[in-house]
This record gives structure tokens, C-alpha cells and sequence, in this order.
């Protein structure tokens, strides 16, 4: 899509610090970390909410909970934890309308919200 950030990431028109890709996802380095560890998971394809999830994208969004699973396993930080947040639209203060999923860890992390 056109003037979004994370599809000119996917299509290499910007640059990021790339941690896995494959043809359905990719995930990189968010480029203003909220924790040692703070990757965004994002689906290749450009849906731009939570809630713009149809049922025909759902094989995408199972791919993405094996994805962080991988990461977290290749990259050594499932044993001690970590958190996945996704932000949905105006009052979760979701800033990039292309949906990603934040993955944060490396230490013990603040106080939850739920
Ligand atoms: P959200 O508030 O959930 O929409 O999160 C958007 C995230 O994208 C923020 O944590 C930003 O730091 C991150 N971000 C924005 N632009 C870039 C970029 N060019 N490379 C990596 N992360 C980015
Ligand atoms: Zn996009």
C-alpha cells in the first residue's frame, strides 16, 4: 500500500534491521525500543487494523504466533518470557495502520495493563 511505512519496509524501500522473513511475514527491530528485546512481527499482507481481520486471513495470523514462537526460541528469550501487544485504532494509540504484533522482552517488564 501506498505511503505506509511497513509495506515500504516489506518491499526493501526503506531500510530495518531484519530479524526473519519469510513469504507471509517479516520481522524487524522496532526503531524505538521499549525493552532490550522489541521486535514487530508483520504480515506481508497490508490489513491496516485488528479488526480489518477477515476469516480468510487467518492462516496469516496463526503464521504469526509461529513466527514470534521461532524468534523467541532461535533468539533464546522463551525460556525467561516475554509479551506480544498488538494496538487496535484510535484509543489503543495504534500509529502505523499496517497490523504488527510488538514482541518484547529481555527483561522483567512493567506493570500489565490487563
Ligand atoms: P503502534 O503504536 O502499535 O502503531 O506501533 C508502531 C511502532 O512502529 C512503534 O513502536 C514505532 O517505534 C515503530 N516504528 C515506526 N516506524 C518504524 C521504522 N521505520 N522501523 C521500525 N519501527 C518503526
Ligand atoms: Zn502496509
Amino acid at each position: 500500500m501506498k505511503d505506509c511505512i511497513f509495506c515500504k519496509i516489506i518491499n526493501k524501500e526503506i531500510p530495518s534491521e531484519i530479524v526473519y522473513e519469510d513469504e507471509k511475514v517479516i520481522a524487524f527491530n522496532d526503531i524505538n525500543p521499549a525493552a532490550p528485546i522489541h521486535i514487530l512481527v508483520v504480515p506481508k499482507k497490508h490489513i491496516e487494523t485488528l479488526i480489518d481481520i477477515s476469516d480468510e486471513d487467518s492462516s496469516i495470523i496463526a503464521h504469526i504466533y509461529q513466527t514470534i514462537n521461532k524468534i523467541a526460541i532461535e533468539r533464546k528469550f522463551a525460556n525467561n518470557g516475554f509479551r506480544v501487544i498488538a494496538n487496535c485504532g484510535k484509543d489503543s494509540g495504534q500509529e502505523v495502520m499496517h497490523i504488527h504484533f510488538h514482541v518484547l522482552g529481555g527483561k522483567k517488564l512493567g506493570d500489565k495493563i490487563v
